[in-house]
């Protein structure tokens, strides 16, 4: 069984930027659906039920022909939100660091020029994706960064790429507050954004 964590902050603590009633429902409802279908999806495979969530979406793609169809399209949908979800809440927070420092700013400098070369690519990929998706900072098979969004539930993790953050803009992260108003959502996140943690987990990938 996956099992959901608490918010490592109070459902208000984001305010003004991202209101408690959008996060409360995004995490007790929104994310809680995500893990409760996965759980359900692998409630007949302790083999997949066994594993870590981003080894089990690594894996993702080479089963798609010997999975059920139905088993295969819900660890898409909800495993990708469970984990998704995990990575949005951690790379969030009311303090933290505003920029990165050390190994990951020097790798931003290579790859964007400066971090408002990184901001421009980010809310570029997040304002374009259609309809429901992501948009992520990543590190690709090449060992680079790289930006790009994704449609639905779909991590990098399923092309072997490793996540550093991801913004979720499925309009059931902003809508209530900022209605059909996506790029005043996204300069919010990029308020919010955590860079001591994101800076940790781009050190894990080297
Ligand atoms: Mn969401």
């Amino acid at each position: 069984m996956y099992t959901l964590a608490p918010l490592p902050y109070a459902y208000e603590a984001l305010e003004p930027h991202i209101d408690a009633t959008t996060m409360q429902l995004h995490h007790d409802k929104h994310h809680q659906a995500y893990l409760d279908k996965l759980n359900a999806a692998v409630e007949n495979h302790p083999e997949l039920a066994a594993l870590p969530i981003e080894a089990l979406l690594k894996q993702l793609p080479a089963q798609v022909q010997t999975l059920p169809a139905d088993i295969y399209a819900a660890l898409r949908n909800h495993g990708g939100g469970y984990a998704n979800h995990n990575l949005f809440w951690e790379i969030l927070t009311p303090g933290g660091a505003k920029e990165p420092n050390g190994e990951l700013a020097a790798a931003i400098a290579t790859a964007f020029g400066d971090m408002a070369g990184l901001k421009t690519k980010l809310v570029d990929a997040a304002t374009k994706q259609f309809g429901s998706g992501w948009a992520w900072l990543v590190v690709d098979e090449m060992g680079k960064l790289a930006v790009y969004s994704t449609p639905n539930q779909d991590s990098p993790l399923m092309q072997q790429h490793q996540p550093l953050l991801g913004i979720d803009v499925w309009e059931h992260a902003y809508y209530l507050k900022y209605q059909n108003r996506r790029p005043e959502y996204l300069e919010a996140v990029w308020q919010l954004l955590n860079w001591d943690v994101i800076a940790a987990r781009y050190l894990t990938t080297r």
